[in-house]
């Protein structure tokens, strides 16, 4: 099975001399693709620093990072910032849509920016919205759609470049529970369809949905749990990488 994920001995330290922190103290970690992971652990324990060098947005300060086969622990800003439109969706608490914006003109912005043409960008931002039930939404602005449906366009974005990597940090932490139910089937659906997904969060119920939760305390894994196997991969529909 192939990592989309394989990290070793990563150390994230600020500051130095006696005020030196280390955010992580040495995380080596394999996700393959397919996965569903959680990432847990109180505030502090090294998750949004952990999540910052997944997805390229920070380099550590040592170790090793290969994202989709590729060393992306030593790239410079422009080729992290590639890398970030190509391999990396991202879906963050706030939504972060552009308002007075319609959904399918903010799902088109990452194609845009990776330089698809006008007429193919449509088609695939209304296939992504499709794929997250928002297809009758597309000439909506956010501020005429619900929390949920509004994190569904975000998810969509973050899936229109089909990347190896879907990464959220508290994607529900906004949400009430009737959008947070159907967000994390969303995010069940599109891991089915074979997608790599690895989430921040703080509430067990979300984690219960993950095929694996990932503990940290202190910038360490604490605990690495299986709860169920990826799934195989002659499930998969195939156009998903
Ligand atoms: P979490 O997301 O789990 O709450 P963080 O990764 O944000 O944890 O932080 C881990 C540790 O690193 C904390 O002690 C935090 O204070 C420290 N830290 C995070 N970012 C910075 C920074 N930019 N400068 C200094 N210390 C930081
Ligand atoms: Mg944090």
């Amino acid at each position: 099975m192939k990592a989309v994920i394989d990290v070793r001995d990563l150390v994230k330290t600020y500051g130095e001399g006696e005020a030196t922190v280390h955010a992580l103290a040495g995380v080596s970690l394999t996700i393959n693709r397919g996965d569903y992971v959680a990432i847990m652990g109180s505030s502090g324990s090294g998750k949004s620093t952990l999540m910052h060098i997944l997805g390229c947005l920070d380099i550590p300060t040592s170790g090793s990072y290969l994202l989709d086969g590729v060393d992306v622990s030593r790239l410079n800003d422009r080729q992290l910032a590639l890398v970030r439109n190509r391999r990396i969706g991202f879906v963050f608490q706030a939504f972060n849509l552009i308002p007075r914006t319609s959904a399918v003109a903010n799902v088109e912005l990452p194609l845009a920016y990776a330089g698809v043409k006008a007429s193919v960008r449509r088609k695939r931002a209304l296939a992504a919205l499709d794929m997250v039930g928002l297809g009758n939404r597309a000439d909506h602005d956010p501020n005429q759609l619900s929390g949920g449906q509004q994190q569904r366009v975000a998810v969509a974005r973050a899936l229109v470049s089909e990347p190896a990597l879907l990464l959220a940090d508290e994607p529900t932490g906004n949400l009430d529970s009737k959008s947070t139910a159907d967000v994390l089937a969303v995010l069940d659906q599109i891991n089915r369809e074979g997608r790599t997904i690895v989430l921040i969060t703080h509430e067990d119920e979300v984690a219960h949905h993950a095929r694996r939760v990932i503990r940290l305390k202190d910038g360490e894994i604490m605990s690495d749990v299986r709860q169920r196997a990826i799934q195989d991969e002659r499930d998969e529909v195939p156009s998903w990488a």
